[in-house]
């Protein structure tokens, strides 16, 4: 047997199509267009183009986007003060804080500043809090990715075994929470997981989310199982590759994410989706 592919691209531009449309709407019922907020500190290439790959997202789109690039010798009383009045500011609907932080700078001080209803990323203890009493509110960008991905290809989740390895706050522990929300039986698993392929083994839809490339091979793949994979790994040689072994999990597997063209491009798309349901909910609630 050989898996299908979970295509993300092919699903992102979908999703992008969809969002412009409905972003279009929102224009036409509110005569102003959602707006994103990035603040970032400078002096990271990454998180330079990270930014030029979310603007051009969102000019695509019809969302307004705005910069806020403080100087690497940003304090945190500065930074807070940039995020509170960005919070206050009834013109912008959603803030991004490039995470991680320079050393010195406190991000759980930082995010505490997000008005929660701006929140894109879903990095708020609010939105986490919400995640976990099964009522989502904004949710982080890479897991609600994934379960498009899962959603639109129609794989069953009620009822399924599936297993997240990894458990970090923005993708393993939220993914987990939203394939139990979806009535999945979720086990999850981490570093100190005992027998890691028992685990993985036992399970009819596979997450990996740990950075460790490969980590994950064919032999520990129930027949049939689909994997999701978000990892990224730019090896010695330049090539991205996944957590993953895709080679022999692809033979095993009833359906596979690929890296890169899997999760990846989902993500970007959620964040934007965010924007606009951000947008959506603070119109309704400024007219109530
Ligand atoms: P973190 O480093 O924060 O978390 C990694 C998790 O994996 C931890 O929970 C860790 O366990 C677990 N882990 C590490 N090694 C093992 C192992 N040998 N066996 C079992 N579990 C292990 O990473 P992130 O969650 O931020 O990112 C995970 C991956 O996803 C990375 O490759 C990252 O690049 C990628 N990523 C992808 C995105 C996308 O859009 N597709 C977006 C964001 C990240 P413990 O808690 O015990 O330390």
């Amino acid at each position: 047997m050989t898996a299908t592919i979970l295509d993300g691209r092919a699903l992102a531009k979908t999703l992008r199509e969809e969002l412009r449309a409905d972003t279009q709407a929102f224009i036409q019922n509110n005569g102003i267009a959602p707006s994103l907020a990035v603040v970032k500190i400078a002096g990271d290439p990454a998180s330079d183009r990270y930014t030029r790959t979310i603007r051009k997202g969102c000019e695509e789109i019809g969302i307004t986007f705005t910069e806020h690039t403080l100087p690497p010798e940003t304090t945190q009383a500065m930074l807070e003060e940039t995020i509170s009045a960005l919070s206050f500011d009834r013109t912008i609907h959603g803030i991004l804080l490039h995470l991680p932080l320079p050393p010195g700078l406190d991000s759980a001080r930082a995010i505490a500043q997000i008005d929660p209803t701006k929140d894109v990323d879903g990095v708020h203890p609010y939105n986490a809090g919400l995640l976990a009493m099964g009522r989502p509110g904004l949710i982080p960008n890479t897991p609600a990715g994934g379960m498009e991905l899962l959603l639109r290809n129609n794989i069953p989740l009620k009822g399924q075994h599936a297993t997240v390895v990894g458990r970090s706050v923005v993708v393993g522990k939220p993914m987990a929470l939203l394939l139990l929300n979806e009535h999945a039986t979720v086990t999850i698993a981490h570093s100190r997981t005992k027998d890691l392929a028992a685990v993985v083994r036992g399970a009819d839809i596979v997450v990996a989310a740990t950075g460790k490339p490969g980590l994950i091979t064919g032999d520990m793949i129930k027949p049939g199982a689909v994997v999701v994979d978000f990892g990224v790994n730019v090896l010695e040689d330049g090539r991205v590759v996944g957590d993953v072994d895709f080679d022999s999990v692809v033979r095993v597997a009833s359906a596979i994410t690929p890296v890169p063209g899997g999760t990846g491009p989902v993500t970007n798309v959620m964040l934007l989706r965010n924007v606009l349901r951000a947008a959506q909910q603070q119109m309704a609630r400024h007219h109530h």
